[in-house]
């Protein structure tokens, strides 16, 4: 039975304090509302912060993520944090392949494919980020977008470590634009993309990933998204960054 999970991406947002107060904020909801057992919370904060959310976390199923990790395991690489420090400091997952960062810092497909391989070597899950742009929906390139990204970043990954990871489809003309992605397009595309984990692995591998919509998932619109075959939770942006927000959107299921 495949993991329910939802993430919260805090992106480059908050001060030390104002973190303290969204991960307790939301501690002592989750722990008042009895989270249910098969549902994952993930908060993603930055990096500076990671230690301190990991040990402010007390309830079993929440857990902390990375926004990102380096290639390499340690060296002379400054400005960089490696995907063991970030194991080290108590994060159990790491996003890999945010549209944003395959947009600002020119992250490619190949690229991510060392990230996710060296986030497995240090013990953390990948959330692998995929999903088109504007532009190649309109040319109806979506689905050929999407497959490039799986089959260059993830399919060259045994079946025991692909087992171990998360996807999340992120239309890119849907994140932080309040424009979502109707339920029926998230569902074609979380299905096309189950298919071919089939084809590339089993029926058996794709039944148990988890595959999560992001992209303008709020309070409002995620228990129309979650009630999906296919769509197993949500990477949230925005509204991560509101306490009560985003434990709607996990009361959504
Ligand atoms: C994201 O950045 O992963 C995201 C989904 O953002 P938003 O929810 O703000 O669209």
């Amino acid at each position: 039975m495949r993991k329910r999970i939802v993430a919260g991406n805090w992106k480059m947002n908050k001060t030390f304090e104002e973190a303290i107060d969204l991960v307790s904020e939301q501690i002592i909801a989750f722990r008042n509302d009895k989270l249910p057992k098969d549902i994952e919370v993930i908060f993603a904060p930055p990096f500076p912060f990671l230690k301190t959310v990991s040990v402010l976390i007390d309830i079993p199923h929440v857990h902390v993520a990375a926004q990102n990790c380096y290639i390499e395991e340690k060296g002379a690489f400054t400005g960089e944090v490696s995907a063991s420090m970030i194991r080290s400091s108590g994060a159990g997952y790491v996003i890999i392949g945010h549209s944003e960062r395959r947009m600002y810092f020119n992250e490619s497909n190949e690229f991510l494919a060392k990230k996710v391989v060296i986030a497995l070597k240090a013990g953390l899950i990948p959330i692998f980020c995929c999903g088109e742009t504007l532009k190649d929906r309109k040319n109806e390139n979506h689905f050929n977008i999407v497959k490039l990204q799986l089959e260059e970043s993830i399919f060259h990954l045994s079946e025991s470590d692909f087992q171990k990871i998360v996807i999340a489809y992120e239309p890119v003309w849907a994140i932080g634009t309040g424009i979502t992605a109707t339920p029926a397009q998230a569902q074609e595309m979380h299905a096309y993309i189950r298919k071919l984990i089939t084809d590339k692995y089993n029926h058996k591998v794709a039944d148990n990933i988890s595959i999560l919509y992001g992209g303008s998932c709020n309070a409002k619109n995620a228990k129309e998204l979650f009630a999906n075959p296919d769509i197993d939770g949500g990477l949230i942006g925005g509204a991560s960054l509101i306490a009560q927000d985003f434990v709607s959107i996990v009361n959504a299921f």
